[in-house]
């Protein structure tokens, strides 16, 4: 309510409407009064109402004006329609005026008292209630303010991160990270040994609001803002990331500086850093936009599927590999590493593998009725293998296309396979029994052991191209790849090597025991109609 009053009271504009209408409404029972005498004490109480209203919104001095005419208006409405029951009107208007200013100065003088308590209290509005600091709404009262006072000179607005905010709030608790947050802010003003401003933005975040033409060095930005706090006793070691902008060069508004901060934020994880600048070079990150997109774009069929062939070591081509493609209508096409990343994690990753069975299998038929009889390799995540029936959803594709479920192959990530899971377990061993193979991609990034794999019924393991293509210039990569593919061997799984890119790569691996090969030396990912042109001039090969 207190906030209420006090918001109301800095809308001037708001505060003219209500002063207009108060103003009327005065008139307005005046007039009704005048033309229903007989109802002369109520449109008067009434009157008081609106009195009252203008005494408590308005300066004393704007209510007492408005009053006075108001009470002149209406004693002498009073005093006419009344003239006749003992005709003073000198009297009817002087009593009338009397009422009008008392209740005006005693409402006005009361309110003045309230607002004074209220105005007082008024930091409420710019202090965080847990922590004491100076809050976002400070920050924003006080860009106001350099704003209107035009022509500011520069001034750097620092946003710090508390990183590991969460683990430190789980393993000591609120009241200790909030003590931790103050000594923060202090040993900041200490450090900075200048006239700064400091606020808490949210509550993992400290923005510093630097003096006039005062900059930063970045490199002493680490050591003025300490890693280990000790609060209660106990140290505290906490990890922060920087992010700067330059008021008004970058933002005149809290949003703005704020959204640049965050963006040289997100920049300073990008590279690894603890600190970054923002530049006008820094683009937004499309991902977020394109998530939102996501589902819009499987309705509309703009996701799309290039096809790569995977060559055997006798030279037959019974494989082919889905690899995702966005057909976006403004950004072109997009390759998988534009907005797989932060799909897998949502649940869209559920819509976009319904979406890549029937899309891929309804190709995989047609490819069957042109008599090519191909494998089919989709990628597919843990978050799809972790869902509850996927095993089910699968089978049922296959069956509405009339495929065996041998023609399909299941590509897990390696890092995907380690985070296995109950469901996911059953999942793959209800695909497996039914005759669906899973293949491990990128094999070599993670520390699945072969022997594991097995276990689970892995047929095959597709070395990451990270090893293959520069095998040739790193002897170690060469040794890491042999050791794989005897391993693999040994526990007959069979291997298949990613970004083969040359003949003379492909004859070298196939020397060295490689199963199946794929990548540029064989052939580029296609769209479909491209790979069934590719198919038929290589039909020598489609058979063994
Ligand atoms: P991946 O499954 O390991 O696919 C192989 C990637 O290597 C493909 O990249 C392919 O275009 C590229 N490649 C093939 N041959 C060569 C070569 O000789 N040299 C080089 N340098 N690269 C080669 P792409 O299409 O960009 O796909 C990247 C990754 O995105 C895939 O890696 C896969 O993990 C993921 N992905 C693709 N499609 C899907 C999908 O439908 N669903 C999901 N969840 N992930 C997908
Ligand atoms: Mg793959
Ligand atoms: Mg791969």
């Amino acid at each position: 309510m207190e906030r209420l009053l006090l918001l109301y009271l800095r809308d001037k504009r708001t505060a003219g409407i209500v002063f207009l209408c108060i103003f009327l409404l005065q008139i307005i029972i005046g007039l009704a009064f005048y033309r229903y005498p007989d109802y002369d004490s109520n449109f008067t109480h009434l009157m008081y109402v609106a009195v009252t209203f203008s005494a408590f919104f308005f300066p004393l001095w704007i209510a007492l004006s408005q009053n006075i005419v108001a009470g002149l208006i209406m004693g002498h409405i009073y005093a006419v329609t009344n003239v006749s029951r003992n005709g003073n009107i000198g009297g009817f208007l002087m009593l009338t005026l009397g009422y009008f200013i008392s209740a005006t100065l005693i409402i006005g003088l009361l309110k003045n008292k309230i607002i004074d308590f209220y105005l007082r209290k008024e930091e409420i509005f710019y202090v965080d209630e847990f922590t004491g600091l100076h809050n976002i709404s400070a920050l924003s009262r006080d860009v106001r303010h350099f704003k209107e006072q035009g022509n500011v000179q520069p001034m750097l607005f620092l946003l710090v991160e508390i990183v590991n905010q969460k683990e430190i709030s789980t393993a000591f608790g609120m009241q200790l990270y909030y003590k931790l947050l103050q000594k923060l802010e202090q040993q900041v003003k200490i450090s900075f040994q200048t006239d700064l401003k400091t606020y808490q933005i949210h509550l993992n975040m400290l923005g510093i609001l630097f003096p006039p033409n005062e900059g930063i060095d970045s490199r002493s930005l680490q050591k003025r803002i300490a890693q280990t706090v000790e609060v209660d006793n106990i140290p505290i070691f906490f990890n922060v990331a920087c992010g700067s902008c330059v008021f008004p060069r970058d933002g005149t508004t809290v949003d703005e500086l704020l959204q640049k901060c965050f963006l040289a934020l997100l920049e300073t994880f990008r590279r690894n850093q603890n600190y970054c600048e923002y530049s006008p070079n820094l683009k937004a990150p499309q991902k977020v936009l394109l998530l939102g997109q996501m589902q819009n774009a499987l309705e509309q069929e703009e996701i799309v599927f290039h096809y790569q062939p995977i060559m055997s070591a006798q030279g037959s081509i019974q494989h082919i590999e889905a690899l995702v493609r966005w057909d976006h209508p403004q950004m072109g096409l997009l390759l998988p590493s534009d907005f797989i990343p932060d799909l897998e994690l949502t649940e869209i990753s559920d819509n976009l593998v319904e979406y890549a069975l029937d899309y891929n299998l309804h190709n995989l038929k047609q490819l069957s009725l042109l008599g090519f009889d191909m494998h089919l390799a989709i990628n597919v995540t843990i978050k799809n293998l972790q869902k509850v029936q996927f095993a089910q959803r699968v089978l049922s594709f296959l069956k509405r296309y009339r495929l065996k479920p041998s023609v399909l192959i299941l590509e897990i990530t390696e890092r995907g396979f380690l985070a296995d899971a109950e469901e996911s377990n059953r999942n793959i061993k209800e695909l497996s029994e039914s005759g669906v193979s899973f293949h491990i991609d990128d094999f070599g990034v993670g520390f699945t052991s072969l022997g594991n794999l097995r276990k689970f019924g892995i047929r095959s393991i597709k070395i990451d191209q990270s090893f293959i293509i520069d095998m040739q210039e790193d002897p170690i990569n060469r040794a890491l790849v042999d050791s794989v593919i005897a391993m693999a061997k040994a526990v007959g799984i069979s291997t298949v090597a990613e970004g083969v890119e040359s003949v003379e790569m492909l004859d070298i691996l196939r020397k060295m025991g490689v199963d199946y090969f794929q990548g540029y030396a064989i052939a580029r990912p296609m769209p479909f109609e491209e790979l069934c042109v590719w198919l038929q001039e290589n039909r020598g090969q489609t058979t063994e």
